[in-house]
């Protein structure tokens, strides 16, 4: 398999954060000329069989496919996990315990906003979302805009859902070991998602890729929506220093929001191996 390929791996659906459903995520991923496409729902796996048929249907290959919130040196780190296989008990029950304290933390949320004003929020959030056990800030968002309080769910993100904001709820999700574990011992491979995006230190960002290889993970997201350019290249580099293999995806959620669509990124640098040359015998 070439590095110019047209591979998206990176996008959510109703089951997640996304408004479109696996299926329409596929019609919308084939028109745009995808090749090799995953679904990569956060913490949730419950669309995977609904893409690979929808994949088969539009004649695109498929990768299993999710996105694992993970707590690494206090922050919000996302592992995406590739070509594992969709029902494996561990990886099952282990992202049904990553799922679990959504619920509370949502509620949390709501009475924060509440004491600046803005009630109902929990209520109103819920009517944006597809899957009971899967209540995100995403939907908060959508619901504050849909409300007037803001104007775009980036604003919201800014003023409300972020560290020191009144929405914001601290939260505990997986540990890096045990998300790295439950994708390799399932049979895929895993991802540390948009390194660009987090807050970290150059020691903290060595930290957590040296503990990512050194739980078994063997890839970097290098081209994606969550990068600018210069991270491209930033994180081509870091591909090639640290021995990662390199993966592309848009992180697709929307059409009203995303600003990047899918199967629509530049190509991975040639010089990087991309991840699917490791995943050959999972591609379905
Ligand atoms: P959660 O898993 O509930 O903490 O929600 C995280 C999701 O919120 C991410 O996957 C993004 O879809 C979205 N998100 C995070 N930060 C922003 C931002 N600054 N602007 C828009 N969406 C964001
Ligand atoms: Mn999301
Ligand atoms: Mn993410
Ligand atoms: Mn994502």
């Amino acid at each position: 398999m070439p590095s110019i390929l047209n591979a998206d791996l990176h996008c959510h659906s109703v089951v997640s954060d996304g408004t479109l459903t696996p299926e329409a995520l596929a019609e919308r991923a084939a028109a745009n000329g995808v090749e090799l496409w995953a679904l990569t729902d956060h913490d949730e796996i419950g669309g995977q069989h609904r893409a690979i048929a929808a994949a088969r249907a539009h004649g695109m290959k498929y990768l299993t496919g999710a996105e694992i919130s993970v707590t690494f040196a206090g922050e919000t780190v996302h592992i995406v996990g590739l070509g594992f296989d969709p029902d494996d008990a561990s990886l099952r029950a282990g992202l049904q315990a990553t799922r679990g304290g959504r619920g509370a933390r949502a509620q949390e949320m709501s009475e924060g906003l509440a004491k600046v004003g803005i009630v109902g929020a929990y209520e109103g959030a819920l009517r944006f979302v597809g899957n009971p056990e899967l209540i995100s800030r995403t939907h908060f968002a959508r619901f504050l805009v849909e409300s007037g309080v803001c104007k775009d769910t980036p604003e919201v993100f800014r003023k409300y859902l972020t560290e020191g904001k009144p929405g914001y709820v601290p939260h505990r999700w997986a540990a890096l070991k045990d998300a790295v574990r439950w994708i390799t011992e399932a049979g895929g491979i895993a991802v540390v998602a948009h390194p660009g995006r987090y807050n970290f230190t150059a020691n903290e960002e060595h930290a957590l890729f040296t503990e990512f290889q050194a739980h078994g993970g063997r890839a970097i997201e290098v081209v994606t929506g969550s990068h600018a350019p210069a991270e491209y290249v930033e994180y081509a580099e870091k591909a090639v220093e640290y021995g990662f293999a390199a993966s592309r995806g848009s992180d697709f959620h929307s059409p009203d929001e995303s600003h990047m669509d899918l199967g629509k990124l530049p190509w991975l640098p040639g010089t990087l191996t991309p991840v699917w040359e490791l995943l050959e015998d999972r591609i379905q």
